[in-house]
């Protein structure tokens, strides 16, 4: 551990379920820490038991965010190193971390992340869905206004998108996005990842939409990007930006005349004649 006159705040990311994924570092942060601040105490005892870990907790969560990330910037500037966790994966992703983060910038305290597992990460990579660039929404919002402009939002996004959701909701998730998204997009549900139960239920949201009334579990929904707005934003560029466009994924010359062909619904042969010489 480093030594440092003001204490660290490690930000030391728990597992989502299996219990062994927990990395060797993290493991020795949990021993060394002088506190562990945890969303919930009496969860991440479990957590602590099975390590044989024993260490004085403190909880940190959304109701009481405010005037603990005050005590906690105390200690740390009195030289306690502190290790931040979640209930489960990496804290500060749809869990309380943020505010602690932005005012340990403030005070000039140390921070550093211990890598580990995040829900939305395994389920996009298992997805099948691009993982070249995508967008994380979190919960959507209940207020239905707000919820209303998030999906306004999300259908012209021309990334992956990715959503977290509770089980008694994603039904109604779902009919909102039937609503408003193209009902042919790729959708893939990830449940329970990590755990005896993991599933992925990959389909359209009409396939998938029959299959989760009685879905229980955690779950994380991975939606295709709206590819027509992202080659209706490629006929908007100019023929040369749209050709280094391609280039800069690596595309060889024929294939990028192929491409561009299809976005803008012409002739391969028109397109080669402007690139004759390229
Ligand atoms: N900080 C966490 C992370 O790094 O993923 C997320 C915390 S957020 C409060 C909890 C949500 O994450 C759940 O409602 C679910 O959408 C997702 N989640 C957490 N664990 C999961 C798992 N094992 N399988 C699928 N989704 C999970």
């Amino acid at each position: 551990m480093e030594q440092n006159k003001e204490g660290i705040l490690y930000l030391v990311a728990t597992p989502i379920g299996n219990l062994d994924d927990i990395t060797l570092r993290a493991i020795k942060i949990l021993k060394e820490v002088d506190l562990i601040a945890a969303e919930d105490t009496r969860h991440t005892i479990k957590l602590l038991n099975h390590l044989e870990i024993s260490k004085p907790m403190i909880s940190y969560h959304r109701h009481n965010e405010e005037f603990r990330c005050e005590y906690l910037i105390k200690e740390l500037k009195e030289g306690k190193n502190i290790a931040l966790v979640s209930d489960a994966g990496t804290p500060g992703i749809s869990d309380p971390g943020e505010e602690i983060v932005k005012e340990s910038i403030k005070q000039n305290i140390k921070i550093i992340p211990i890598p580990g597992p995040c829900a939305m990460i395994n389920a996009l990579i298992a997805s099948g869905i691009s993982t070249k660039e995508f967008c994380f929404y979190g919960f959507l919002p209940l207020n239905k206004k707000n919820r209303r402009e998030k999906l306004e939002e999300i259908k012209n996004v021309n990334k992956t998108i990715i959503l977290y959701e509770a089980p008694h909701k994603i039904k109604n998730t779902l009919e909102d996005l039937k609503n408003i998204l193209d009902e042919n997009r790729k959708v893939v549900l990830a449940r329970e990842i990590t755990k005896i139960h993991e599933e992925f239920i990959r389909g359209s949201i009409n396939e998938i939409l029959p299959k989760v009334d009685e879905l229980k579990g955690e779950m994380v929904l991975i939606i295709q990007g709206n590819y027509k707005k992202q080659e209706n934003d490629l006929c908007n560029l100019t023929i040369d930006e749209h050709y280094i466009y391609y280039e800069k994924q690596g595309l060889d010359k024929k294939e990028i005349i192929k491409k561009i062909a299809q976005d803008r619904n012409v002739k391969k042969n028109e397109i080669y004649q402007l690139f004759i010489n390229k």
